[in-house]
């Protein structure tokens, strides 16, 4: 299973996609992309291989945007299919998330976002995550690092994942418990990726988080890096 991400002035589809495939060693099952051009988030998974993922995308919608997260998946809960493989979005459709690893206590957290009237489209524990940074962000009125940062300290698990806000073109925000998820840093761009090889052709700048830290990637600033379990304003 693999995440990248891409945030600058380049297409971020061909970087995405070739990103995915340097990534196709670590295993999975199926793949995912969500391009933003920043009026439209365009989205393609498919069950299968990185190869039937871009067959797909390409025939199926515009690859235009200088925004882009891809994703190969390793299902632990709901089956390999086409609704389970990330992204995933949330209900309002603004947020959208990629997700390595395992979120143990998603049952109870399901259960009081359908209370809230919540509802979900894929049996994964990562559809959860992205509705409680949602429900966050709504409830505490909060930006979205600070969102994802409140809600991770109510999740059990492990995780590499990226973030982004429909309303925050320039910005992505990552986090990491047990995945490892490295940022390449270069001139007004930055990548993300499970390893440094999907963007070591571009930037030989990286960084790679710790455990329990995050960081808000916005273009045009520095890296913001938190401790998770630090409770300073993002
Ligand atoms: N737990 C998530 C799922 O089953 C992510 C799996 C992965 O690491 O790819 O969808």
């Amino acid at each position: 299973c693999g995440i990248v991400g891409y945030i600058g002035h380049r297409d971020a589809y061909p970087i995405i996609i070739k990103g995915l495939q340097r990534l196709e060693y670590r295993g999975y099952d199926s793949a995912g992309v969500a391009i933003y051009d920043g009026a439209t988030i365009n989205l393609c998974k498919t069950k299968g291989k990185v190869e039937d993922l871009k067959k797909k995308a390409e025939a199926t919608m515009s690859l235009e945007g200088k925004l882009g997260i891809g994703h190969t998946r390793w299902a632990t809960h709901g089956v390999p299919n086409d609704a389970n493989s990330h992204p995933h979005y949330s209900n309002s459709g603004d947020l959208v998330i990629i997700h390595n690893g395992i979120i143990e206590n998603y049952d109870s957290i399901k259960k009081e976002l359908i209370n809230r009237g919540y509802v979900f489209h894929s049996d994964t524990d990562t559809e959860v995550l992205i509705n409680l940074i949602e429900e966050v962000k709504k409830k505490e009125n909060v930006k979205l690092g600070k969102a994802v940062q409140i809600a991770l300290n109510q999740v059990v698990g492990a995780y590499a994942i990226a973030v982004f806000d429909k309303h925050k073109p320039d910005e992505i925000v990552v986090a990491k418990l047990g995945s490892p998820l490295a940022i390449g840093i270069g001139e007004d761009e930055f990548f993300i990726a499970s390893d440094a090889t999907p963007f070591i052709e571009f930037t030989n700048n990286a960084m790679y988080l710790d455990d329990e830290e995050m960081a808000i990637i916005r273009l045009g600033k520095e890296i913001k890096l938190r401790k998770i379990k630090d409770d300073a304003v993002v």
